[in-house]
């Protein structure tokens, strides 16, 4: 066992036996004083007086004497362990010239009386000195085996019965102690490497944290800075494509640009969002607003690829943060026109009814009739940069990172998001919103969404 946890386990130790220091003096100087008692009353001797005096100078000088305390160094605990060996075998040296001076074979009620006062003393610290086997060993020894040899000095049946019985009670409580102390050192030492674990996974979890803040402020300040000379890049762009205008150059360069650009918006939201610097600011959003503003911006793409689009009206109105809403319906949309090839595309919304009394949900279903999702890719696909058959990550098929700003707006506005797909038969995507009552006066965003 390496030294610095034997040494933790041995302070543990040391803590539960000084934890019953003062009730194990009182106990056993008790004892020690009833015993002098019962043998001076039941034949007086002046000796038996100056024993029992001894006895208790003893107890009040272990009173007095200094203490191990959870205050002192570490490495101060084996000093503290072997003194207090010692202090509990002067203890029970001084305690084992009881045998030798009450016992005689002529007085059996003397006898039962420190026979039963001596195993009792040595069951009290069998419960309460395993953790510390030398002290353990230096209190039971010295008094036990002076019992033993004492009965067996007195050479008749009877106390010789009485001494092999001891002796039996020695080892089994030896043994027994020896056990608990194992098990109470292999729990400690258990416990000890648990929590070493515990704190050595919280600095890993802790630098994994720092590395996650850092990448995402490398992220922002990249894209951020990137986006600068971008933008001269377009200026500089369109102006060759207006000096040029039949140039496909100009224009080739003009799309990349677009494209690049519209990367590196999406990098930076991610990045933002992750930072948690985006405050969702919630208020009542009229879902027919909202569907108006984001038909126009959709109705040229599905008619392109010869699509239906249908925005229902539903009159209700939900509690969430309109421009991220939009946002999350938005990615959703594009999507859903992207990967449907025949048919259409509708968004709906429909009242759910809580069973709770909570107040009512609404649901908002993107549905399609597009080419699916398989069963294994449904929860991937809200992973950053994860696309379904694009191994070559052809920039055209989008950066697989709308579902990840979807999983990450869901959880910032609290709207869980349903996934529902069958390759080849299309896919629906369902967010939960709070429903709210319809507002008299249209806020801020119905009025831009309106105007937009
Ligand atoms: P991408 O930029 O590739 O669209 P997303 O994060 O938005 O990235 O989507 C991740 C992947 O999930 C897509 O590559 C696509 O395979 C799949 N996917 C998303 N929406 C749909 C949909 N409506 N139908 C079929 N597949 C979809």
């Amino acid at each position: 066992m390496p030294r610095d946890l034997a040494l933790r386990v041995l302070r543990e130790h040391l803590a539960s036996v000084y934890g019953a220091y003062d009730a194990s003096i009182v106990v056993h100087f008790g004892l020690g004083v009833a015993l002098g008692a019962a043998m001076y009353i039941a034949s007086p001797r002046a000796w038996i007086l100056a024993w029992m005096a001894a006895h208790l100078l003893l107890g009040l000088a272990l009173y007095l004497m200094p203490r191990w305390h959870a205050d002192l160094p570490l490495d101060q605990t084996p000093l503290w362990a072997r003194r207090h060996a010692r202090t509990v075998t002067l203890v029970s040296l001084a305690t084992a010239t009881a045998p030798w001076l009450f016992i005689s074979r002529d007085d059996l009620s003397a006898t039962s009386v420190l026979t039963v006062v001596v195993i009792g003393s040595c069951a009290r610290a069998m419960q309460l000195l395993w953790p510390l086997k030398p002290a353990l060993y230096g209190y039971t020894l010295p008094m036990m085996l002076s019992l033993i040899t004492a009965l067996a000095w007195q050479g008749d049946g009877m106390h010789l019965f009485l001494s092999m019985f001891s002796l039996a009670y020695l080892l089994f409580t030896l043994r027994v102690g020896q056990q608990q102390h194992r098990l109470l050192t292999d729990s400690l030492v258990l416990r000890f490497e648990n929590e070493a674990l515990a704190e050595r996974l919280g600095e890993q979890i802790a630098a994994a944290e720092r590395a996650s803040i850092e990448k995402t402020r490398f992220l922002a300040t990249a894209s951020h800075d990137l986006r600068q000379p971008l933008h001269a890049i377009a200026l500089f762009g369109a102006a060759l494509e207006n000096e040029h205008p039949q140039s496909r150059n100009a224009q080739r360069l003009m799309r990349a640009v677009n494209a690049l650009g519209s990367s590196l918006d999406t990098m930076l939201d991610v990045s933002r969002l992750d930072a948690g610097v985006v405050e969702p600011a919630l208020e009542p959003v009229s879902l027919d607003v909202l569907f108006r503003a984001l038909n126009p911006m959709f109705a040229a793409q599905a008619e392109q690829r010869q699509l239906q689009l249908r925005l229902r009206a539903s009159g209700l109105w939900v509690r969430s943060d309109p421009r991220l809403l939009h946002r999350m319906l938005s990615n959703l949309l594009d999507n859903a026109l992207k990967y449907t090839a025949r048919g259409g595309v509708s968004v709906r919304a429909r009242v759910r009814r809580n069973g709770d009394g909570l107040g009512d949900s609404v649901w908002i279903e993107v549905v399609d009739s597009g080419i699916g999702i398989a069963p294994g890719q449904l929860d991937r696909v809200f992973e950053e940069f994860y696309q379904v058959d694009n191994p070559g990550r052809e920039r055209s098929h989008g950066l697989g990172i709308g579902l990840a700003i979807v999983r990450r707006l869901s959880r910032l506005l609290g709207h869980p998001v349903q996934l529902r797909s069958r390759v080849g038969r299309g896919t629906r995507f369902r967010l939960v919103l709070p429903r709210c009552d319809a507002q008299a006066a249209p806020g801020p965003w119905a009025v831009r969404a309106e105007a937009a």
